[in-house]
């Protein structure tokens, strides 16, 4: 039997024992630099220096450079090598005076977090042998990757490893900092030598484009002259789960696929509902407070942190910015949450699913359209009802996410959200937008508009004579000593997968470890289409010799007729939603593979091609990548499970089962009248389910020997992964999770849910 000593589970539980909130090094600073340096010194020496920022460059480089740096930015076009040059010495100057020895282009593959692969400045002059600290236009603007290794879904062979990675001058160079040493990195896009995208920002820039090209041209029919581009802006809530690195350590299903393929139910999970909001233990505080102080130093804007509703999570949001920009900067907080963890002896654990029995986590995309001059498109603004900008682009969402369930739907399929949605923690797979009594109120009456009775709403009352919508904004009065205030527009649906929250839409189905900037790639691009549509539909109106007001109008009402079904006020989580939802005819795609079919439709193929999103090649090779992806995911997630099993489970299950037939076996012989029928019970319930362990993971192995023959398409692989692996590997954990109930706690050796949720 084993002792306690090698047993890893309580090595690590005896650990925690001692272990004590860490203070991070700008903490320390301060303490030692004593109190008298406030909050506000440190902000203003501290906020986003290690940025290389646009105001920073101003200061570095003549005007002329900047000027004509910022019509290039502006323009999108390639900077002058002598520009590049006077910008590359600029940055180089204010990275080596700050620390740094290296610089890096920072990409983002499809389906790998991001990549990058350093240089050092030093160069050689002349033929002394002398060495300089050198940084060109050239190596700014251009790099050269062997890209042969990142996933291309069969974009080129191997054997054409040329990639290029091009500086995204909108997303500034920023520095990272390691205990030794401060490297330089640039964000960039990745391409192949053919020019087809190979990374997520590249279609993410082509799709902001896009849509701010359509958006312009409908501002412009509906009579804005001053608008110059749109850009879409995101607020990323990120959720995670924190637990103690010596779990983590001793759990190789979270160590090498993020989830605990096994693990039985824990006497308390979420019921109580005492996490949600709770104060956090103090050593995840201590953890938070230095992951923010490392963002702000790089210029992430990072608002909230709070516990969520399951043991051990967490979650933490950034103020919007730019998509682009909040997209890079959401991977960069993934990357820092979870390297500070490990000075903290904690993990953070990103996955969507990483325990069953309690919620899963995700990554809110809080998503709305802005003007160059600052105006937010989906603020209803104080009278929604003469706010006609906000009626079209509102129908324009609402006609998107219509048109287009399936392709946003495909956009947040992965094998770790499969856990989540539908799960009735997280909104359903059957994507429907929630607008809230007051907008769904103004939505109504825009689709009852009739065009013979004007005049309506003009003039702040309703067509029937109601108030506008305005008054009902509403002040609470709840009473006692506190004084009313004011509620919001909306109430929260959290069943909803897509809700109007206010003056935004939030995407609440993307998964937390996903790049969003492929989400909001897929956002942007159906709504880019819904704008142009509308846009051409409004021309055509109007053309026909109706005025423009009611042209606008008209086509506004044509599009929520037909795109209502879409609105769903209702609970997601409801079985009779799933039932009503086919009667309106929504999709309903379940999980990865069904949804990621709906990838490389005809319709989907237009769509991209059209708005110069994606090539029909780039679309076939992103499905790919997907469909290997989902693959590769679960094959670890399968040998995970075996090499638990074998490893750790039927050992501690035999060894239990001996302990009981050795002592059944003593006490007959001293005592043959004793009764044992419940101990023999126990220990065939033991031998039960050391069998069927046995029996699992003896299946589990012969058909993951076969996995190489379902190779006839990507998709036709996934599909043998999801109804073969897939139910073995749930079959394996249900004979486990039973064992686990049974044996001695000394003698099992994983870490427990019990363990890892709770013991910080
Ligand atoms: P919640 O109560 O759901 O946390 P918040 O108002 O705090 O809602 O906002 C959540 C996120 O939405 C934050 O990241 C916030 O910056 C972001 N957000 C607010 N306005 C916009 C907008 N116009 N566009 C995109 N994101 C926004
Ligand atoms: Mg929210």
């Amino acid at each position: 039997m084993s002792s306690h000593s090698t047993n890893p589970r309580r090595a690590v539980t005896n650990a925690i024992l001692s272990r004590q909130p860490v203070e991070s090094e700008h903490s320390a600073k301060q303490r030692s630099e004593g109190t008298s340096a406030s909050m506000h010194d440190w902000w203003s020496e501290n906020w986003a220096v290690n940025v290389f920022t646009h105001a920073e460059m101003k200061k570095r480089v003549p005007k002329s450079v900047y000027k004509e740096f910022q019509t290039c930015v502006r323009e999108s076009r390639q900077l002058p090598p002598i520009v590049a040059d006077v910008i590359a010495n600029a940055m180089k100057d204010w990275a080596v005076e700050r620390g740094a020895t290296h610089f890096t282009h920072w990409f983002q593959p499809i389906h790998i977090a991001t990549a990058r692969k350093d240089d050092s400045f030093i160069s050689f002059t002349g033929n002394e042998g002398k060495t300089i600290l050198e940084f060109s236009g050239g190596e700014l603007i251009r790099g050269e990757p062997d890209a042969s290794s990142f996933p291309n879904g069969g974009i080129r062979s191997t054997y054409e490893a040329r990639g290029y990675t091009t500086w995204d001058p909108n997303s500034p160079a920023f520095l990272v900092k390691n205990t030794n040493g401060l490297t330089l990195l640039i964000p960039t896009c990745f391409c192949s030598w053919t020019g087809e995208a190979l990374d997520v920002k590249t279609p993410l820039l082509r799709s902001s484009e896009s849509l701010s090209r359509e958006a312009v041209r409908l501002l412009k029919i509906i009579g804005d002259h001053k608008v110059r581009s749109v850009h879409t802006t995101l607020g990323a809530e990120q959720e995670f789960f924190v637990i103690d690195r010596g779990f983590f350590l001793a759990r190789p299903d979270l160590l090498f696929s993020g989830r605990s393929v096994i693990g039985a139910k824990p006497p308390k999970g979420q019921e109580m509902e005492d996490h949600y909001f709770a104060t956090m233990p103090p050593r995840v505080m201590a953890y938070i407070q230095e992951v923010e102080q490392e963002l702000w130093l790089m210029g992430i804007p990072t608002k909230t942190r709070h516990n969520e509703v399951a043991p051990g999570q967490h979650e933490m949001a950034p103020i919007f910015e730019d998509s682009n920009l909040a997209a890079d900067h959401n991977m960069i907080m993934m990357e820092v949450l979870r390297d500070v963890a490990t000075r903290h002896n904690l993990t953070c654990l990103l996955h969507e699913k990483p325990f069953a029995y309690v919620n899963g986590s995700g990554k809110h995309n809080n998503w709305s359209m802005a003007t160059d001059y600052g105006v937010n498109l989906l603020e209803p603004s104080k009278s929604p009802r003469d706010n006609m900008p906000f009626h079209v682009f509102l129908a324009a969402v609402i006609r998107a996410v219509d048109a287009h369930a399936d392709i946003l739907r495909a956009s947040i399929a992965t094998p770790g959200n499969d856990f989540r949605l539908g799960a009735n923690e997280a909104p359903p797979a059957i994507m429907s937008i929630y607008l809230g009594s007051e907008i769904d109120e103004l939505v109504r009456e825009l689709i009852a508009y009739d065009d013979k009775s004007e005049p309506s709403a003009a003039g702040g009352r309703g067509a029937d004579g109601r108030p506008s919508l305005s008054k009902m904004v509403s002040e609470l009065n709840i009473g006692g000593t506190v004084a009313p205030f004011k509620r919001d527009r909306t109430d929260r649906n959290r069943t909803s997968p897509f809700a109007f929250t206010g003056n935004k839409f939030e995407f609440r189905a993307v998964g937390s470890s996903q790049n969003v900037g492929a989400t909001v790639t897929i956002l942007n691009t159906i709504v880019a289409d819904a704008i142009r549509s509308i846009a051409t539909e409004i021309e055509k109106t109007a053309a026909e010799g109706i005025e423009l007001p009611k042209a606008i109008r008209r086509v506004v009402r044509d599009n929520l007729r037909k795109h209502e079904r879409i609105i769903f006020n209702g609970n997601g989580y409801s079985q009779e939603w799933v039932v009503e939802a086919e009667k309106r005819g929504l999709p309903n795609l379940r999980e990865t593979v069904a949804a990621l079919s709906q990838f490389e439709s005809e319709k989907s193929i237009r769509l991209f091609e059209s708005l110069r999103v994606f090539s029909a090649s780039e679309i076939k090779s992103r499905k790919n990548v997907y469909f290997e992806h989902y693959c590769n995911t679960i094959n670890i997630e399968a040998q995970c499970a075996l090499n638990l099993i074998n490893a750790h489970v039927i050992p501690s299950g035999v060894n239990y089962q001996t302990q009981l037939a050795t002592s059944i076996k003593s006490v007959k012989e001293l005592n043959p009248a004793a009764k044992l029928e419940e101990q023999t019970r126990r220990l065939g319930d033991v031998t039960l389910h050391v069998e069927g362990a046995l029996l699992a993971s003896k299946n589990l192995s012969e058909k993951l020997a076969e996995r190489h023959k379902h190779h006839e398409s990507p998709e036709q692989h996934a599909i043998f992964f999801r109804d073969v692996i897939k139910p073995c590997i749930t079959e394996a954990r249900v004979h486990s999770d039973k064992l686990e109930h049974l044996v001695p706690d000394e003698v099992w050796t994983l870490p427990k849910y019990s363990d890892m949720l709770f013991l910080k």
